[in-house]
Formats: structure tokens, sequence, C-alpha cells
């Protein structure tokens, strides 16, 4: 068996021995003579698991007890309505900071529903850093105001949070999700889909303060509605049990690391890697400014487009797949995930290195 390093945004690489433990569990978890996949949702055995992700997820985030964990469908933009449905119902007004396609998504949807304003922007300099704010930015009575924390095309993130006061403060945090410490407590929900760093697509988790809820708009769809599956606990129709089953595989692989501090060394390490190198090169250089770089996604270019077709295609058939940019940025992109081995990122730079020396 040969497996290719895959440095794709979403989905992407689950940690090898996850993917080992649900193959050896595949046809009898734990003893239960079935699959996880063909388990009753409300059985006892069933909730062990969603119960075990859900205090994993708590401890390794340290998510304080005023914050329910809901483990949802639909994708992070699902999200982008519920979130205005849910939040906007005061004044009905929302703040966004634009810093790339996913915050763009998220404010066209919300001006659907009221007045959702983009507060600042950074589409001045196609997206490469992430815009400055001020408190006196933000409309006092803004019901909250959003962030996309890692800009998973783009390759920037947040490394200090905007100061917003007393408004709530959202993100969408799908491309960093558990890859380094967060402090809750600074939010009043986080949220993100699971693809990037935490199971396969399926599975949105959504972290919210309980003085949040219980406001949404009438109109709002059941399945929409924030309240509706913290009063279910996740359950209020059938949740995506196998991919939570996952999750809590992934959580465990995470603890078994150290936890999230030591997840940030490691992946600090990585990134640390392929950016030095990026510095130095006469052929490669990454596009975002360094004070912004997400350790998550990493963006680069070389001068010429025959080049970088050149090399994503070299780079495929020697087993660096979906290095390819975002379409809408062109060049390339690595994600380097959580699962994403140090040697993955070692390989990737000498290959690099050697195809720079080999096209001088
Ligand atoms: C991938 C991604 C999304 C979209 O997620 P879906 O689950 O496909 O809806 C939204 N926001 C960010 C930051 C992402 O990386």
């Amino acid at each position: 068996m040969s497996r290719v390093y895959n440095f794709s945004a979403g989905p992407s690489m689950l940690p090898e021995s996850v993917l080992n433990k649900a193959a050896a569990e595949m046809l009898d978890y734990q003893g239960s003579g079935q699959s996880v996949m063909e388990m009753s949702h409300r059985s006892k055995i069933y909730k062990t698991i969603i119960d075990g992700a859900e205090v994993l997820m708590r401890e390794l985030m340290n998510i304080p007890d005023n914050y329910k964990v809901l483990f949802l469908q639909g994708g992070a933009s699902t999200q982008f309505a519920a979130i205005p449905l849910n939040f906007m119902n005061k004044s009905g007004k929302a703040d966004y900071i634009v810093t790339g396609q996913w915050a763009k998504k998220a404010l066209a949807e919300a001006q659907k529903y009221g007045d959702a304003k983009a507060v600042a922007s950074s589409a001045d300099k196609t997206f490469t850093y992430i815009p400055k704010t001020k408190r006196e930015d933000f409309r006092p009575d803004a019901d909250y105001v959003y962030i996309c924390m890692n800009n998973t095309i783009y390759g920037t993130v947040y490394h200090e949070l905007p100061d917003t006061g007393d408004i709530p403060l959202i993100a969408d945090i799908s491309s960093c999700f558990l890859s380094e410490p967060l402090d809750v407590s600074k939010f009043a929900m986080v949220y993100g889909g699971a693809q990037k760093n935490v199971a396969p697509a399926g599975l949105t988790i959504c972290i919210i303060r309980e003085d949040m809820l219980g406001h949404a708009r009438d109109i709002t769809p059941t399945m929409l509605n924030y309240q509706i599956h913290a009063d279910n606990g996740s359950m209020y129709n059938t949740p995506p049990c196998y991919t939570i089953y996952i999750c809590k595989l992934v959580l465990e692989w995470i603890k078994n690391l150290g936890g999230l501090e030591k997840m940030k060394l490691r992946n600090e390490a990585k990134a640390k890697m392929l950016y030095d190198f990026l510095d130095a090169s006469k052929m490669f250089r990454g596009t975002v400014v360094p004070e912004d770089r997400s350790l998550m996604n990493v963006p680069f270019v070389t001068d010429s487009d025959e080049l970088n077709a050149k090399f994503i295609k070299q780079a495929e058939e020697a087993g660096f797949v979906n290095l390819k940019g975002h379409r809408t940025v062109g060049g390339m992109r690595a994600s380097i995930y959580n699962a994403m081995p140090v040697e993955g990122v070692e390989k990737l730079v000498a290959f690099m290195k050697k195809f720079e020396e080999d096209n001088q």
C-alpha cells in the first residue's frame, strides 16, 4: 500500500492511526456486533460515542460550561444563514470583516435577512492580509461582529482578535479547528465544518454561548434553530453518526499527542519549514504578508504560470497531491492541517528545492 501526501484544503488527510482504528472496528464496534454506521443514533452504545466526543472536545478546547457544543449537518455554509436568523434580531444589524471568499459568502447570506455590513475588507490586495480594525469601526448596536478566523483560500489568519467591546464576536474556524489553543470565552460562537481538521465531511460543529440562544426569529427553519438542537442534545433528527465517531477518534489522537499546546508546536514547526524555504527561495514565494500567515494553508507562486503547472504536475507524480491553488487565486497552496505528518512537509520542501535547482 502506498499513501500519498495530500495537501488538499478539504476534505483532507486524517491521521493514519484513526483510519486504522476505524478499519479494525468497521464490522464490530467494541463487541456490539455492528458497525457504527448501522447503529441507532438513540442506542445506549451510540450515546457513549457522541457523549464521548463532546467530553473530549470540551476538555481539549477548554470550553466553558456556559457554552453548548452542537453536532450538526449542512456544512459551514449552512451556518451563513443560521447565524443571522438566530442572532441578528435585536437591532437587526451585524458587522462583517471580509477577509476572503468565505466571509464574503457569509455576509451576502446575512444581507438577505437584515442590515449586514462589511466594516472592513482586504479585497483591495486580493485578501493577502488581515485588515486592522478599531473598536469604533463597529456599530455599537450591532447584534454581532463576524470574522473568518483562518482564511483557507488566501492563507491568512487572525493572530490577534478584533476588539469588539461588548458586541458578541462570532468566528468561522473551519480551517483552524483544533490546530492550536483557542480562548473560546472571547467568542459568542465559533463553528466550523469538520472536513478540514476534525473528521470527514458531513459534520458541522457549533460552539455557542448559552445567552445567545432563544432569540431566533419566528421564520427560522426548525433545522436552523440552534435552540432546538441544543434542547435535543444534537438529536432533534438523526445526526451524522459515523462522522461524529471519527471525530471522537481524532480527538483521542490529539489528546494522546499531548493536546492543543503540543498540536500548536507541531503545526508551527511544519509551517516554519515551509515559510523559511519560501522566504529563501528565488523561484517560489509566499503570497501573504508575513505577520498574517496561516499555520494551516500556505499559498505560494512562481513568476510563471507554466512553471506553476509544471511544478503541480511533477509534484503529483512524486506523491504530493492537491497542491493546486484555489481557482480564484491560481498558483499553489499547501494545506498542512493537523494530520499532515512532519515528514510530509519535510519531503515537500526537499522536492521544491530540487525542482528549483532543476529549473533554473
Ligand atoms: C471549507 C470552508 C467553508 C465551507 O465549508 P462547507 O462545510 O463546505 O460549507 C467555510 N469556511 C471556511 C473557513 C472554510 O475553510
